[in-house]
């Protein structure tokens, strides 16, 4: 359940990601995360949380 949660998540990051880059004519490369809050971009699943973590707890 832990799991599909983390992949759920994953999924959903990069989607938006993807989604937000699309609308802006950018290009995001795989395994880019993007802050929903303040834009942050983290090059990994680690800093991301750690991001909203300290910047959003
Ligand atoms: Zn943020």
């Amino acid at each position: 359940m832990r799991r599909w949660t983390r992949l759920a998540l994953r999924a959903y990051h990069l989607h938006c990601a993807r989604e937000d880059a699309r609308v802006r004519h950018l290009v995001v490369p795989l395994g880019v995360w993007v802050c929903e809050h303040c834009r942050h971009v983290s090059l990994n699943l680690h800093s991301f949380n750690s991001h909203r973590a300290d910047a959003h707890a």
